[in-house]
């Protein structure tokens, strides 16, 4: 940081010293009062080095640029308050060209947004977005705010308003707002405007697993389990990730609809196309029922030999602990229970952009607020 700050403040006074220059012939008399400041910085006096170069910028207005480095320079560091007053007090010169007093305000609007000041940086950015300056950099800013605020309409118009802006496509964000607002509407019991709010997040983005997933719950709530089957199929075939999500839905809806065989059938489908995302522990509790204990151990004991998981074996214990010999094995039980404690201690999501680990499904990533990126680890490496 103090290595860096005499080269911006070398460069402001060298701008002043430049325009002082194209005003008289003398520019050293531009010098006293950078050499004031510079005194402050060597002696490790920031407060007073800034003081004095704010004070600079009433003499010559081209030290514009070195005032925003700093401010941005202190924001970097931690020093909001710092880049607070600098950014201030730029704003507050009258001398400003249109375009500096832009710059300034959306850097004061960063070091609100530091600082935790939602509502002030709001105002500074809805300025920008009014005046259409820096407007991408303004509408992400603001997109922000109003995610941490739950404010999903706001958020709405601003990725739309960002797309018309930059071409970006945020059609999987806007899904999300959608469902956002239709879990709200549930939690107020508006059942019909939260279907309509899933169905839109469908037209945002037809891949949202999310919506087909909140609409068949809702299918399921409401008795229709054929088209709760149907959603959740459809979100399967669309995006595979997310089938450790809803197989275990899946599986009550066939057997609510006592199609043991289909679900048999889609099961083993789902084990051969997307290995070791839980349809192979569910084919082991059908095994069960249908054909007894020694063919789900057979086909469990394969199943772990080809792709080692904690929750393979933790099963494969728990029927090795129900046969007659085992059942007294006190051994097995303590590593049953281990594999269970290694398990519950094991964050099982992480997010594919920033790698951010999570032991719940985050559909919007607390790191670095993309949404729908976290994914389950493949279980072998649990
Ligand atoms: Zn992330």
């Amino acid at each position: 940081m103090w290595l860096l700050l005499p080269v911006a403040a070398a460069s402001g006074w060298w701008a002043a010293a430049r325009s002082m220059g194209a005003r008289d012939s003398h520019p050293n008399e531009a010098n006293p009062v950078y050499f004031r400041g510079l005194n402050y910085l060597l002696n490790e006096e920031p407060d007073k080095a800034i003081d004095v170069f704010v004070e600079m910028l009433e003499v010559d207005s081209d030290t514009v640029e070195t005032h925003l480095a700093l401010g941005n320079l202190f924001r970097r560091r931690g020093e909001v308050e710092r880049a607070i007053r600098i950014h201030q007090n730029l704003i507050a010169r009258p001398a400003l060209t249109t375009e500096q007093r832009g710059q300034a305000l959306l850097e004061l609007g960063q070091d609100y947004l530091r600082a935790g000041l939602y509502d002030r940086a709001e105002n500074l950015f809805n300025e920008l977005r009014q005046e259409g300056q820096h407007l991408p950099q303004a509408l992400r800013n603001l997109l922000l705010i109003y995610q941490q605020e739950k404010d999903w309409k706001a958020c709405l118009k601003t990725a739309e308003e960002l797309e018309r802006h930059t071409g970006e496509d945020l059609g999987v964000d806007r899904s999300h707002f959608y469902c956002e607002l239709a879990q709200q509407a549930e939690r107020d019991h508006q059942p019909e405007a939260a279907s309509a709010y899933l169905h839109m997040a469908l037209e945002q983005h037809r891949e949202c697993v999310r919506a087909n997933h909140l609409l068949a719950k809702m299918a399921l709530a409401a008795g229709d389990t054929p088209e709760a089957l149907r959603l959740l199929k459809d979100a399967i075939r669309r995006n595979p990730d997310y089938l450790p999500e809803v197989v275990d839905e899946i599986v009550v809806a066939y057997r609510e609809l006592g199609k043991q065989e289909q679900l048999v059938e889609f099961l083993q489908e789902m084990a051969q196309d997307h290995p070791n995302q839980g349809a192979e522990l569910h084919l082991v509790d059908l095994y069960h029922d249908q054909q007894g204990e020694t063919a789900a151990i057979d086909y469990l004991t394969n199943y772990i030999a080809r792709t080692p998981s904690l929750l393979g074996l933790i099963r494969l214990l728990e029927l090795q602990c129900s046969q007659p010999e085992g059942r007294n094995d006190t051994v097995l039980q303590q590593v049953r229970t281990q594999l269970q404690r290694l398990i519950r201690d094991k964050a099982a999501y992480q997010c594919s952009k920033c790698g951010f680990e999570a032991k719940t499904l985050h559909w919007q990533c607390p790191s670095c607020h993309a949404w729908g990126t976290q994914r389950r680890r493949p279980l072998h490496e649990s």
